[in-house]
């Protein structure tokens, strides 16, 4: 078992496959030019699995695929198979942004995803077209309908930014409770990668705009979830993850594993360390040192509720969110 130096236990590892992505999201990774291409000194899924391997048999029953995009890894279905294969009841989903989600669907289903979370921040193509700063919208929203055909559980993913998106907030809501979909709005996280002039909503304002329609409950947090979860009249719930309250870190159960090896204990701070070396000599001794170490080090809380705390350098396309 995994525990930390503030008696978190850890049974829960992120995994970003790649950091290149087919969108330019202005809170993430405005900037790169679509052309731009990192040097290839990603991990292969070999690698990726003999240490996701040591993390299983170190107690971690829990796995997210994440990027980047992770669907621009080639064969990630081999990947996800590899993983259920070893541990059959292990808690497996992936977070895309559903752009390719049409065509892998079936081919994630079968090799044993059970979750995905796909993050739609607009039903306007115009606005998703603004965000993105490309045309995907239609693509977006047929990777949904596909992955609820194949039986996958979706829940969606919206950052409310004003000025951008803050006047779909009750069209998410609605287009998630019609299909079943559960719904994390998200506040934005400020990081030195995203566009300087976003300002994201708070979940206050949030509420205020469902509670002009919806009479809900608070129905506070639910395990080691950091969504902050609400119910409305009809049942329906959805959650609000408010990074700068930290009320979440005092369960947070998870590490973040990028594509080129990095071990990471707190999605907020730069700390890592690398398990690459290891891995490539197979040397699982030294890779389960790491992970120990790593979880040992992981900080009470993030910064981004401190006022005096310096803007994440963290970039969320490398960390996976
Ligand atoms: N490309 C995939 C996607 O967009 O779903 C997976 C990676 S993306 C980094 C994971 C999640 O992080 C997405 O739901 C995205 O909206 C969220 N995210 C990225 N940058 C963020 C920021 N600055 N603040 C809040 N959420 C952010
Ligand atoms: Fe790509 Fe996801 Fe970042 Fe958007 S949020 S740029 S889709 S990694």
């Amino acid at each position: 078992m995994l525990i930390d130096s503030f008696n978190r236990q850890v049974n829960y590892l992120r995994i970003s496959v790649t950091e290149r992505c087919n969108f330019r999201c202005q809170y993430c990774m405005p900037e790169k030019p679509f052309s731009w291409v990192p040097k290839e000194k990603i991990l292969s899924f070999e690698a990726l699995f003999s240490f996701v391997k040591v993390c299983i048999d170190e107690g971690i029953n829990k796995v997210r695929i994440t990027g980047g995009e992770p669907l621009l890894r080639e064969d990630l279905h081999t990947f996800i198979a590899m993983i259920c294969d070893y541990k059959s009841d292990i808690d497996l989903a992936m977070t895309t942004n559903g752009y390719l989600l049409e065509q892998h669907a079936q081919k994630l289903k079968d090799a044993g995803l059970q979750r995905i979370n796909i993050s739609i921040d607009t039903l306007q193509p115009e606005v998703a077209r603004k965000i993105t700063q490309k045309e995907v919208l239609k693509e977006v929203l047929l990777g949904v309908d596909a992955a609820l055909q194949v039986g996958l559980k979706v829940k969606i993913n919206m950052v409310p930014m004003k000025g951008l998106n803050e006047h779909e907030i009750l069209d998410i809501l609605e287009y998630c409770k019609a299909r079943d979909m559960s719904v994390r709005f998200i506040e934005y996280m400020e990081n030195v990668h995203a566009q300087v002039d976003i300002s994201g909503m708070k979940s206050k304002e949030l509420l205020a705009v469902i509670g002009s329609k919806y009479a809900f409950t608070d129905e506070g947090f639910d395990g080691h979830s950091p969504s902050h979860y609400y119910r409305l009249d009809d049942g329906y719930v959805f959650g609000i993850i408010e990074p700068y309250n930290d009320d979440f870190c005092v369960t947070c159960n998870r590490i973040r594993l990028t594509a080129e090896g990095l071990l990471i204990p707190c999605l907020y701070f730069d700390e890592a360390m690398s398990i690459k070396e290891a891995v490539g000599q197979g040397n699982i001794a030294e890779a389960a040192r790491i992970l120990k170490e790593v979880v040992r080090t992981k900080p009470e809380k993030n910064r981004w509720g401190d006022s005096e705390g310096e803007i994440s350098k963290r970039a969320f396309y490398e960390t996976g969110g």
